[in-house]
């Protein structure tokens, strides 16, 4: 048996590849799984459930298919961290806290989506502690349909111009905060995703922090069981 991580889908109905891409895994690579994790942005921009996109309605009915047979679990990324309940139930997805601590065949696991990790991201740190407040998140579902898909659109342009500009190691992972986090949950292993730099880094004192890749060019797998870790490419061409 297994356990498979996915993150970083970034579906949008610009890249319907991607969805094509996505529904073919589900089709094949999910026989004998345990469950299925996705750790954030499944979604490009996710402006609220009631302005979900026909594709993504879709997408919905296809997991809700595909957890009758084994669990989903979600985790917010940053661009889809308003992502509801209603569109996880449609989906069949069962939230789970951003940071989540498992027992992965014996091994004491951390997931995350992964943004929190990266903490040299100075403004976008700042956007993330504004984010998180309640209060924040219900005055933005509150705003009109065109207004939220406005500040959607937006956000969207704003990301794409500022990360050209940001160095390589603003975009990465601060170690002092995997520390950190090794520290605070005990775990021996971490898996996230966000800097899109997928790899399998072997730390010291016998931890393992895994990046699972993004699906912009092929699709990105991390398949765990209890002979170990494999990360997989799924070239998008691929029947
Ligand atoms: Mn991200």
């Amino acid at each position: 048996m297994r356990t498979l991580f996915i993150g970083d889908l970034h579906l949008s109905a610009d890249r319907l590849d991607i969805t094509q891409a996505f529904n073919r895994f589900l089709d094949t690579e999910l026989d004998d799984a345990d469950a299925l994790y996705i750790l954030g942005d499944l979604f490009e921009v996710w402006v609220g459930d009631d302005l979900a996109a026909p594709f993504a309605l879709e997408l919905a009915r296809k997991l809700k298919q595909v957890s009758q047979r084994l669990p989903i679990y979600f985790i917010h990324g940053n661009r889809d961290f308003m992502l509801g309940k209603q569109f996880a139930d449609a989906a069949g997805m069962q939230m789970l806290p951003e940071v989540t601590c498992l027992d992965l065949y014996g091994v004491n696991t951390v997931i995350l989506h992964g943004d929190s990790l990266c903490t040299l991201d100075k403004a976008y740190q700042r956007f993330r502690k504004l984010r998180s407040f309640a209060f924040a998140r219900w005055l933005y579902s509150c705003l009109p349909k065109k207004k939220r898909q406005a500040i959607a659109n937006k956000i969207r342009s704003n990301s794409q111009s500022s990360n050209q500009q940001k160095s390589y190691v603003i975009m990465d992972v601060e170690p002092s905060a995997v520390d950190a986090l090794f520290t605070q949950t005990h775990c021996k292993q971490m898996i996230h995703g966000h800097t899109h730099r997928p790899a399998i880094h072997d730390l010291t004192n016998d931890c393992k922090r895994i990046v699972v890749g993004d699906w912009y060019e092929q699709g990105s797998v991390l398949v765990v069981s209890a002979d170990g870790v494999e990360l997989k490419s799924l070239p998008f061409g691929a029947s």
